[in-house]
């Protein structure tokens, strides 16, 4: 669609920023500029007639059920001192000690990830591995950083790291899991600097990889010392949520923003006025809105669209749009499953399960033939309040880089292939041969990949950014610093906090 605009003509409004998108970045760019009271003059458009994206905490058979992200990592403090600007830090719930509990399901079998079945048995690590955990990872530099040569170290996969420093075994029986588990994606393809850039810098520095932990962990904390967070309580835990679910944060930040907020506004293109250095931003109901800043928030490949769209002939923007389509997204396909608890008879319950993959994948690394979980969280164990008492509610990710074609399976087929595999490894024994009830959500472009072409993307990015200065271009994304909710949210903070340098 060419929608090009190259005059201000028709613009119906005009102000200082606009947001594209009211998920969580969206939403916490928009409240810090709110506070600011000289940079709030903004406006956030966001496609639903809801706010919260991905964040969306929904109502299932009476049970109340995440169909995107469950629970929120506490361990940055900068996070923390987030909610405590809202005012929300105190209504954090965090699930039972025994949630704790990690399990990996090998073969259809739950093995519990402890220091015992790490050091002491066989099923995940091998002899070396052992050895390796008991000595702190120590691998001489010259061996880890055999890449050096090429000068190919940055893009070192998170499963070369580990299988370097641990074998190969221990890459694909827990860090292959990880990272389906955490980006949905594939260890092979998932840069350890884009993706652990802390671990990733003293990893390559030390002979030992505990040491490199223990001195990331160092630099961490003075890094928060010499910060002005202000964060001070204690938690009571490291993961947590909130008793009506992580739509709370949300809704939270949206009463601060509600009027600044248009829902049921789809974007449909962008122009950037060269002339007067103001962005032309068109809706899908034709209404023109000009600003001076532009605050993306939305998938890179829309985001593309909406460039395209706008008809711009400006080079930079030409190759930028280039570039953002080179990002790539896994699919996420999340499945809600109730049972009556007394149909279970395995009683291991915890925080959840991730599976590993060498029964699913054949030497081409695919399968076509049937749908398999990344992983499933026992969700009515980490929050029981949630689930009616007599049901069990398990919610199984599935797809992503590792089984892509997943998202093309029928609803039906989903059920029936993932009930069977979650019969047999949770010993379910229903009559009436399904669950008894069951809830399907599909992500498209569900989590973006740190892989090669992202670190491509975050490089060129960084050798232009005086461009995205230039033409006031602001990154408010998943795609930049992290995709975790508590990354997110600290992102759009200093997206905002620059923004507003340039008022004062
Ligand atoms: C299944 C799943 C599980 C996850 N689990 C966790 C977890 O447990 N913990 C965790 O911390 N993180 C988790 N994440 C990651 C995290 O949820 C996301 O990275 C984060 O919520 C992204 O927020 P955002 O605001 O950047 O983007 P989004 O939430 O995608 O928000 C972008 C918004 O832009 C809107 N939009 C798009 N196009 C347009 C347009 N043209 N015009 C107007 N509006 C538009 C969209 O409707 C959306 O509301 C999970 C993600 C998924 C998908």
């Amino acid at each position: 669609m060419e929608t090009n605009q190259t005059n201000q003509t028709n613009v119906i409004k005009h102000v200082n920023s606009i947001i594209l998108g009211a998920g969580v970045s969206g939403l916490t760019t928009g409240l810090y500029l709110q506070k600011s009271k000289i940079a709030n003059d903004f406006i956030i458009m966001e496609e639903s007639s809801r706010v919260g994206g991905r964040v969306f905490t929904d109502l299932f058979d009476g049970n109340l059920v995440e169909n995107g992200p469950n629970a929120l990592i506490l361990r940055k403090k900068e996070f923390v001192t987030i909610l405590e600007d809202l005012a929300i830090k105190d209504q954090l719930v965090y699930p039972p000690t025994e949630s704790k509990k990690r399990y990996i399901c090998k073969n259809g079998k739950l093995i519990l990830v402890s220091p015992k079945e790490l050091l002491l048995k066989n099923e995940l690590t091998d002899f070396k591995a052992k050895i390796k955990l008991l000595i702190g990872g120590y691998t001489s530099l010259s061996k880890v950083q055999d890449f050096d040569k090429n000068k190919q170290n940055d893009k070192q996969s998170v499963f070369d790291f580990f299988a370097k420093r641990f074998g190969n075994k221990f890459a694909e029986n827990l860090i292959t899991p990880l990272i389906s588990g955490i980006y949905a994606g594939d260890a092979r393809k998932v840069i350890m600097k884009s993706a652990f850039p802390k671990f990733y810098k003293f990893g390559m520095r030390s002979n030992s990889f505990l040491l490199g932990i223990i001195k990331s962990l160092l630099e961490e904390r003075s890094e928060k010392n010499n910060t002005a967070v202000t964060a001070t309580t204690k938690l009571k835990g490291n993961l947590a949520s909130f008793g009506d679910g992580l739509k709370v944060l949300t809704e939270r930040i949206y009463q601060s923003v509600k009027e600044q907020t248009l829902l049921n506004t789809s974007v449909i293109s962008v122009y950037y006025d060269v002339n007067n250095k103001r962005w032309i931003v068109t809706t899908k109901n034709g209404d023109r809105f000009s600003c001076q800043n532009l605050i993306t928030t939305i998938p890179s490949v829309t985001f593309a669209q909406l460039i395209s769209n706008g008809g711009n002939e400006n080079k930079w923007l030409s190759e930028l749009t280039n570039k953002l389509k080179d990002i790539n997204y896994s699919s996420v396909t999340v499945l809600h499953l109730l049972y009556n608890k007394a149909d279970i008879k395995n009683p291991s319950r915890g925080f959840g399960f991730l599976n590993t993959h060498e029964r699913t994948l054949d030497n081409n690394n695919n399968n076509n033939s049937r749908a398999f979980a990344l992983g499933t969280l026992f969700a009515s164990h980490m929050f029981p309040e949630r689930t009616k008492l007599d049901q069990e509610l398990f919610t199984v990710f599935l797809g992503g880089d590792l089984y892509p074609h997943i998202k093309n399976f029928s609803d039906e087929k989903l059920l029936n292939d993932i009930h069977s595999e979650i019969s047999k490894t949770m010993l379910i024994n229903c009559k009436s041969k399904l669950p008894n009830n069951h809830l399907i959500v599909r992500w498209d472009l569900a989590i973006p990949q740190y892989d090669l072409k992202h670190l491509n993307f975050k490089n060129w990015l960084e050798n232009n950014s005086n461009e995205s200065d230039k033409h006031n271009l602001y990154w408010s994304t998943n795609y930049i610093n992290g995709v975790s909710v508590p990354d997110c949210m600290i992102n759009a903070k200093s997206v905002a906090e620059k923004i507003i340098r340039k008022y004062i």
